[in-house]
C-alpha cells in the first residue's frame, strides 16, 4: 500500500512513513494511491463482531506490510481497553429512523480519542522497532491536546509538548491535559490565543535545525493514520443498523473535515452509505463552499461549539484532490490562492463534491435550542458540537433512510454551555469524577519561539 500527496510532488511513502511524518513535504496531505475494497460478504461478516475485530478487518489493508497481524491486533487491543464502555461506539436512538453514535466514551470524552489512542500504540510499536525517539510538539484549542497526552502518557519513544492559549479553554479541557503525571507529557500555556500557539509550532517545524535535532513530530488532524482509525465507526455502526442490507446515512459536526472524510472512505470502500451530511456552527466556510459560493476565509466567531471554530479546513484538501481527480497541481493551485484569502471550485469539481456531501449550518440560537429540545424529547443531553449535527440531519434527512449522527463530545466536557441551553449540569462519569481534585502541573510561558525551543530542549535533555 502506497501513500501519495495530494499536492504531487512529494515522494510516495508507505504507511510507517506517511505516519511518522504528518504532513508531505510539498505541504500536501498523503492520502492511499488506492481505496482498498470490502465485499458485501465481507461487510456482511462485521455484524455482531467486537469493535476491536472490525478495527482490524477494515483497516488491515492500509497499513501493508508496517505491522504483521498479531502486532497490529495488540496495538487495536491496547488502544481501546482505556474505554468507558464496551461497545466503544454505542448507538442509541433518538427518535424513528434517527440515531446518535456516542464517540465520547474514551479516555478524555472526545471522538479524538478513537485516533488518538491508536495512533499512540502505533508510534510505540514502530519507533520502538526503530530504535528511534520523537518530539511531538501540537497545537490545541482543547480536545485535540487532551485527546494527545492522554494517549502518549508513559509512552518510552515519545515526548509530547501541547501549546494551549492560556486562559482560553474549558477547565475539564485544561484540566485532562494538567494532571496526567508522567515525565514525558507536557502542558503548556502560552501567553497568547490559538492561531498563536499554531503558529509557533510551525515555526518549530519550520526551524529545520530545530526540527532535526529534537527529531520534531506531528499528530494533528491531517495524519493519515488518525483519518484511518474513524472510518471503522462508520462500518460498526452501519451495520449494527442492517448494513450492508440497507443503506444509511450520516450526519457529522465538522470543523477540519477528518471525521467526516473518514465516512467518504468508508463509501468508497463499499459501505453502501446513501448521504454525508456536513453540519457547521456559524463558521460556515464549508457549508458555503458545498453551496458553490468558493472558499473564502472570513473571520473566526467564537461559538459554544469551539471544536468547530476553524476557518481553514485543513482536511478539505483531501476532497478537494478527488474532486479534482487527483490533480495535484490542480490542489497546489488552490492552496496558493488559499494564501491570499480564497478559492472558487471549478463547476466539475462542484459536481462531484455535491455527489458525496450534503451540508446544513446552524446558529448558536439553534444549538442552545437543540440542547433543550431533544433533552426534553428524547432524554439525551447532547454537547453543543453533537447539537448541531442532530440539528442539520432533523432538517436534511430522508425518513426512508436511517441517519446516524455523530456524537462528538460528552456534554460534561462542556458544561457550561450545556447548563445554559438546558438548565442541567452534566456529571463526569464515575471514572473520572477527581478531576477537579488532582492536583496540575502546567508551565506558562511566553509566545516566543525562542522561549519554547529552549524549553523543549530543556526538557528532552531530562
Ligand atoms: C475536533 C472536533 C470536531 C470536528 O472534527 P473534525 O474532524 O475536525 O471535522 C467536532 N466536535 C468535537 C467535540 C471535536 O473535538
Amino acid at each position: 500500500m502506497k501513500y501519495i500527496s495530494t499536492r504531487g510532488q512529494a515522494p510516495e511513502l508507505t504507511f510507517e512513513e506517511a505516519m511518522l511524518t504528518g504532513l508531505a513535504r510539498d505541504g500536501g496531505l498523503y492520502v492511499p494511491a488506492e481505496i482498498p475494497q470490502m465485499s458485501l460478504g465481507d461487510i456482511a461478516s462485521l455484524a455482531g463482531q467486537p469493535y476491536e475485530h472490525v478495527a482490524f478487518r477494515v483497516m488491515r489493508p492500509f497499513i501493508g506490510e508496517t505491522f504483521t497481524d498479531a502486532e497490529f491486533q495488540d496495538i487495536i487491543a491496547l488502544a481501546y481497553a482505556g474505554f468507558g464502555h464496551d461497545a466503544r461506539a454505542p448507538l442509541v436512538q433518538l427518535n424513528e429512523g434517527h440515531y446518535l453514535l456516542e464517540l465520547f466514551h474514551g479516555p478524555t470524552l472526545a471522538f479524538k480519542d478513537f485516533a488518538m489512542q491508536l495512533i499512540g500504540q502505533l508510534f510505540e510499536e514502530a519507533l520502538k522497532r526503530r530504535g528511534d525517539r520523537v518530539t511531538i510538539v501540537g497545537a490545541t484549542s482543547g480536545d485535540t491536546g487532551s485527546a494527545a497526552i492522554e494517549a502518549f502518557r508513559g509512552l518510552d519513544a515519545v515526548d509530547v509538548f501541547i501549546l494551549y492559549p492560556h486562559g482560553r479553554i474549558s477547565e475539564v479541557q485544561r484540566r485532562q491535559m494538567t494532571t496526567p503525571t508522567e515525565a514525558n507529557v507536557h502542558a503548556l500555556a502560552v501567553d497568547g490565543d490559538f492561531d498563536d500557539c499554531q503558529a509557533r509550532v510551525k515555526d518549530m517545524f519550520n526551524d529545520f535545525d530545530f526540527r532535526d535535532d529534537v527529531r520534531l513530530s506531528g499528530v494533528n488532524s491531517i495524519n493519515w493514520a488518525r483519518v484511518l482509525a474513524q472510518v471503522v465507526y462508520y462500518f460498526s455502526s452501519a451495520v449494527s443498523l442492517g448494513a450492508p442490507h440497507r443503506r444509511v446515512s450520516f450526519t457529522v459536526p465538522t470543523g477540519n473535515f477528518g471525521d467526516i472524510f473518514a465516512g467518504y472512505i468508508a463509501k468508497r470502500m463499499g459501505l453502501p452509505i446513501e448521504r454525508l451530511v456536513v453540519a457547521t456552527n456559524q463558521n460556515d466556510i464549508l457549508h458555503r463552499c458545498l453551496n458553490g459560493q468558493g472558499y473564502h476565509k472570513g473571520e473566526t466567531i467564537p461559538s459554544i461549539s469551539p471544536s468547530m471554530d476553524i476557518q481553514v479546513s485543513s482536511n478539505f484538501e483531501r476532497a478537494l484532490f478527488d474532486a479534482y481527480d487527483r490533480d495535484g497541481g490542480a490542489v497546489a493551485q488552490l492552496m496558493e490562492e488559499l494564501r491570499s484569502g480564497g478559492f472558487e471550485v471549478s463547476q466539475g469539481a462542484m459536481q462531484a463534491l455535491r455527489e458525496q456531501y450534503d451540508s446544513g449550518r446552524v446558529s448558536e440560537e439553534e444549538t442552545h435550542q437543540a440542547i433543550a429540545d431533544w433533552l426534553g424529547r428524547s432524554g439525551e443531553l447532547l454537547c453543543p458540537h453533537s447539537a448541531v449535527g442532530v440539528h442539520v440531519a432533523e432538517a436534511l434527512r430522508d425518513k426512508a433512510v436511517p441517519m446516524v449522527t455523530l456524537a462528538t463530545a460528552h456534554p460534561a466536557k462542556f458544561p457550561a454551555a450545556v447548563e445554559a441551553a438546558s438548565g442541567v449540569h452534566p456529571p463526569l462519569p464515575p471514572r473520572m469524577s477527581d478531576l477537579y481534585e488532582r492536583s496540575e502541573r502546567v508551565t506558562r510561558i511566553a509566545n516566543d519561539l525562542g522561549a519554547l525551543q529552549d524549553h523543549i530542549r530543556g526538557q528532552i535533555a531530562n
